[in-house]
């Protein structure tokens, strides 16, 4: 692999102790883990370390704390959920530095897991604080970040500890990078890339950093809109920024100058709401009445789209084409996600695909499992997505 970074092939573990710092923000109902997706993509590293013999410690954050103990964002709770996930107990020490953190690891035996409270319940965590990352760093020998998802953060946990110990990264890590390393280091052409969701001024860098690198670049959901009204088509009452006109045109202009071709939506699905028994229409983006709002790709789009997808031989792709979360708008999204599933399963595409409701539509396509790579983890993955270094990602390098 490309990145400067050790795995644990080169780690050499037997009977030290092992910082972990895992990202365990699994969704909690009533004090129980309601799924546990996220630790189960863990378990390989957490199985691997001890079953070589190290003395595993697990740290992560939960939720926002801001600094403060707060029992409901306790990670007390994970300690059993782990323990069933690897099939082997997991201790908890009721503070991630400190005589109760010190206390339990040196209880720890070879092989043996622990798990430490939320890091961040010191304000140290976020602010990267180094007496807080020194303690943290005090408990181990080494350390393992296997939190692809939080490495967009320079952390004490992520970045901090990486700078005071011999530092690796997990499998879980290890998979994400190379998965997104051949979708878009160095990615087999021709590119494809799909591109909505609801504001071009949250998604300016993805745009401009794809326009570059694409050779297909479909721009679909309402921040298709705002791409349409800066040439000068009217939208109606379609959500759309007014304010990012220019910055939608330099995106085409430099888009054309690197031969990007851009598929901009040709066809709409309108209503006059988002109500879920709305009436709503199929016509061409040139023809939006006043009172009507673009809430889908239409089927002319949808086609045009998956005349490109055989020839493609990678694909990534974040951000719904349309206000999927109403079954009368999801329809675009959905044969879309299909469509990339089939095209996967076929052989020939490299299929990745992220973003909260990126994900969430893929769910409810059912295709989830059938692209090369879904990725869990929002922030980070968008931020590798507009060609960005990982800060955590980049400590590992040092
Ligand atoms: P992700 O979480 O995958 O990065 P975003 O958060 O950027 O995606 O965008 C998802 C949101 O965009 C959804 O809530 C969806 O309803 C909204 N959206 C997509 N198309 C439209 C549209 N035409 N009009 C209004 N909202 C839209
Ligand atoms: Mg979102």
């Amino acid at each position: 692999m490309s990145h400067g970074f050790r795995s644990l092939d080169e780690a050499s573990v037997a009977g030290r102790r092992v910082l972990v710092r895992a990202d365990l923000n699994v969704p909690l109902r009533e004090g129980r883990v309601a799924d546990a997706t996220r630790l189960a993509r863990l378990a390989p590293t957490l199985r691997e370390l001890a079953d070589k013999g190290a003395r595993v410690i697990v740290c992560s954050h939960f939720d926002r704390p801001k600094g403060r103990r707060r029992p409901e964002m306790s990670l007390a709770p994970l300690a059993p959920a782990l323990a069933a996930v690897l099939g082997r107990p997991v201790r908890f020490a009721e503070d991630c530095i400190g005589e109760p953190a010190t206390r339990a690891v040196t209880l720890l035996a070879n092989g043996e897991v622990l798990l430490l409270e939320n890091t961040r319940f010191y304000p140290g965590e976020e602010a990267n604080d180094p007496a807080f990352a020194a303690a943290l760093a005090g408990l181990a020998d080494l350390f393992v970040n296997d939190a692809f998802s939080a490495a967009h953060r320079a952390h004490a946990s992520t970045v901090g500890v990486a700078h005071l110990l011999p530092s690796y990264a997990g499998r879980l890590m290890e998979a994400e990078l190379a998965a997104l390393d051949a979708a878009l280091g160095h990615p087999a052409h021709p590119l494809g890339a799909i591109v909505g969701g609801a504001k071009v001024s949250t998604k300016l860098d993805l745009l401009g950093y794809l326009s570059v690198k694409a050779d297909v670049l479909l721009i679909g959901g309402a921040m298709a809109n705002t791409f349409l009204a800066a040439q000068g088509i009217a939208v109606g009452r379609s959500l759309e920024e007014s304010d990012r006109h220019a910055e939608a045109m330099a995106i085409l202009e430099a888009a054309k100058t690197r031969g990007c071709e851009v598929l901009l939506p040709i066809d709409a699905v309108v209503a006059k709401t988002l109500a879920p028994n709305v009436e709503t229409a199929v016509v061409p983006v040139t023809a939006v009445s006043p009172e009507f709002m673009i809430l889908d790709v239409g089927p002319e789009t949808i086609a045009r789209f998956e005349e490109r997808l055989p020839a493609l031989r990678t694909l990534v792709w974040n951000g719904p084409v349309g206000s999927f979360e109403n079954p009368l708008f999801s329809t675009g999204t959905l044969a879309l996600a299909s469509a990339i599933a089939a095209a996967t399963e076929s052989g020939r595409l490299c299929s990745v695909a992220g973003g909260g409701d990126t994900v969430a539509a893929l769910n409810l396509a059912g295709v989830a499992e059938k692209l090369t790579y879904v990725s869990n983890a929002g922030g980070a993955f968008l931020k590798w997505l507009e060609g960005k270094a990982l800060p955590a990602v980049a400590a590992l390098a040092a």
